[in-house]
């Protein structure tokens, strides 16, 4: 909660952060702690592809007053391009969802192996043993690899270490055929959630190609798109926003957090969702906000 200049209360929402349980280094209990610090009302944790870090932080939120809404980054490919639908409100013990989760593991196993492979036969020295100390409970990312790279002196930053070894055309990218977008969606719905089309602008794709992505998504059955994010600037946020409208869909916010400390991201700290968007969080039964006094 907090009080804009007109004294009138905003609740803080954040529907896109990551902990420990994908590629972010607070465990859920440390994540859901500093949004509480933040101020952030409403939360959701949306892991890639697990949805194992959702019990720790639900037990802190609990004890906090945070009120959290169970989220999940899903990795999909369509038309050869890997796109991120979040999932909100799922229940995690849904039978389909699960099983859907259980092979997107297998196939991150699967490509971690092929990754580290390649940078070793390039001449980087224990790759394999490198991320996965990153990545603890085994569910590795490309941001783990990053991580042990800049580890061993090759890079001194992330973002550094995706331009020279972890972009697609770079001797450690390993393309996925993820799950397909109609499948998804339909984990998430079946497990009672909305789906969400993540970070739109981050796609390396032409307009047309992204309006032909959101046409595939409604017919699908998603629901919402990201209007206000982390990495999106205010460009992003208007064109978002007019494609919000043109689609049906609904608006969220989410800034994308991964770690303290990367530059202009911050839990909670977003603009509101503009005018005439209509919220994402109207379809998703949040748990009662608690407001302090
Ligand atoms: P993956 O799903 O394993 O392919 O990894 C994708 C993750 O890598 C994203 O969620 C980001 O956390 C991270 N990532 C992707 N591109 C970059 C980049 N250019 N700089 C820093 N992190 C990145
Ligand atoms: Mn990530
Ligand atoms: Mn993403
Ligand atoms: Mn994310």
């Amino acid at each position: 909660m907090q009080h804009s200049p007109n004294g009138v209360s905003m609740i803080i929402y954040d529907f896109h952060t990551h902990s420990t349980a994908s590629d972010g280094t607070l465990s859920p209990h440390d994540l859901v702690r500093r949004a509480h610090e933040k101020n952030v009302a409403v939360l959701a944790l949306t892991d890639h592809d697990t949805i194992d870090g959702l019990e720790e932080a639900q037990a802190t939120a609990d004890s906090l007053g945070v009120s959290l809404v169970s989220g999940v980054e899903l990795s999909v490919t369509w038309e050869k391009q890997v796109v991120h639908i979040i999932g909100l409100g799922i229940d995690p013990a849904q039978a389909t969802l699960r099983a859907g989760l259980v092979q997107l593991r297998e196939k991150r196993h699967e490509r971690a192996c092929l990754i580290a492979e390649r940078l070793e036969k390039s001449g980087l020295p224990d790759v394999y043993a490198g991320a996965h100390k990153y990545a603890r409970n085994g569910n590795v990312t490309r941001r783990h690899f990053a991580q042990y790279i800049v580890e061993i002196g090759l890079a001194d930053t992330i973002r550094k270490v995706f331009e020279r070894y972890m972009r697609p055309g770079k001797t450690g990218y390993v393309s996925m055929e993820w799950t397909t977008l109609v499948e998804a969606v339909k984990w998430i719905t079946e497990a009672g959630g909305v789906a969400v089309i993540a970070h739109p602008h981050r796609y390396k794709m032409t307009a047309t190609t992204l309006r032909r992505l959101l046409d595939s998504f409604k017919q699908c059955g998603g629901h919402g798109i990201e209007v206000v994010y982390g990495s999106g600037g205010h460009d992003a946020m208007q064109s978002s926003s007019a494609l919000a409208k043109r689609y049906g869909l609904r608006g969220s916010v989410g800034s994308d957090f991964h770690e303290p400390g990367q530059p202009g991201i911050e839990l909670g700290r977003l603009p509101p969702l503009p005018d005439g968007v209509l919220p994402i969080w109207d379809l998703i039964s949040i748990p009662s906000i608690s407001i302090p006094s």
